[in-house]
């Protein structure tokens, strides 16, 4: 992966209010963000009610992509590009289970790791950088993963994007790391459009209410995976079906809003030091 962009402090800072308890967005926010909103056909009202019901259906998301730790978290997200999730899981549950700490990965050594994710695309580039990244985290941050973005977008194989996934899901930082769902989503119903990765994140920032940043990231991604997907968005089940302005759109009935379960389908991080049957 060769995403690297320049730092920049766009991220906000943790909020002290959860997603799901920021319905009631302030005057002055709603003010602040329509001052600083790009065009796009939605009144700020109407955003904060996309994201409200966001917040109510998934109200504790994580990502899907099974880790230990921070350091694994890391890698994960790392073996991740132009990858699926499923397709990681599978081979980083027996690599973890070896190695879940920056020593480990590093002692285990470049052979070992292309070995063990020979099924993920460009494992050759990815082995290399997991070694190198790993040997970089024991030597200069003792072995723990940094949590600013320049020490994070200076390890191999570790841009704008991963730093933006690592900030928001290990620390809980306001970051969007905008993947091909995210981009996909801010264009197809106009609510955050561009061209690029950049210029979406740009768009969503500013015009996401405060309060509903720091969950917006997985939202947006498995709303873009599960419902509105890429060759057919699902209309009919969509909760925001009634507010979408998406040329795509063939339902204007907003499904009934039901909390899903916290975690997403599918296997779960695993607990320190153990192993998937089979792993
Ligand atoms: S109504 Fe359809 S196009 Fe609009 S967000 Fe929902 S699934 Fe996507």
């Amino acid at each position: 992966m060769a995403e690297k962009a320049p730092a920049t402090k766009r991220a906000r800072k943790a909020p002290s209010t959860c997603a799901g308890q920021a319905a009631p967005v302030a005057k002055a926010v709603r003010a602040k963000a329509r001052a600083k909103a790009p065009k796009i056909p939605y009144a700020p009202d109407e955003v904060a009610e996309i994201f409200r019901r966001f917040a109510v259906q998934r109200p504790h998301p994580t990502s899907e992509l099974e880790h230990v730790n921070t350091f694994t978290l890391l890698v994960a997200v790392v073996l991740s590009a132009q990858m699926t999730d499923a397709g990681v899981n599978r081979a980083t549950r027996a690599l973890f289970a070896r190695a879940s700490t920056p020593e480990a990965m590093a002692a285990l050594g470049e052979d070992e790791i292309r070995e063990a994710i020979k099924s993920i695309g460009f494992f050759r580039t990815k082995a290399k950088n997991v070694q190198r990244l790993s040997e970089i985290l024991r030597d200069r941050h003792g072995g723990e993963v940094p949590r600013d973005r320049a020490s994070l977008e200076a390890l191999p194989g570790v841009g704008r994007k991963t730093a933006n996934v690592i900030l928001n899901t290990a620390f809980g930082e306001e970051t969007l790391a905008v993947d091909t769902h995210i981009l996909r989503i801010g264009n197809r119903i106009k609510i955050a459009p561009g061209k690029t990765p950049e210029a979406v994140e740009d768009g969503f920032l500013k015009i996401i209410p405060d309060g509903f940043l720091r969950h917006a990231h997985h939202w947006l991604i498995l709303h873009g995976r599960f419902v509105c997907k890429a060759r057919k968005p699902d209309c009919e089940v969509c909760i925001i079906a009634d507010l979408c302005r998406a040329d795509e759109k063939w339902c204007d009935t907003a499904a009934p809003l039901v909390a899903l379960p916290d975690a997403p389908p599918g296997p779960q991080p695993l607990p320190p030091g153990a192993k998937r049957p089979g792993g």
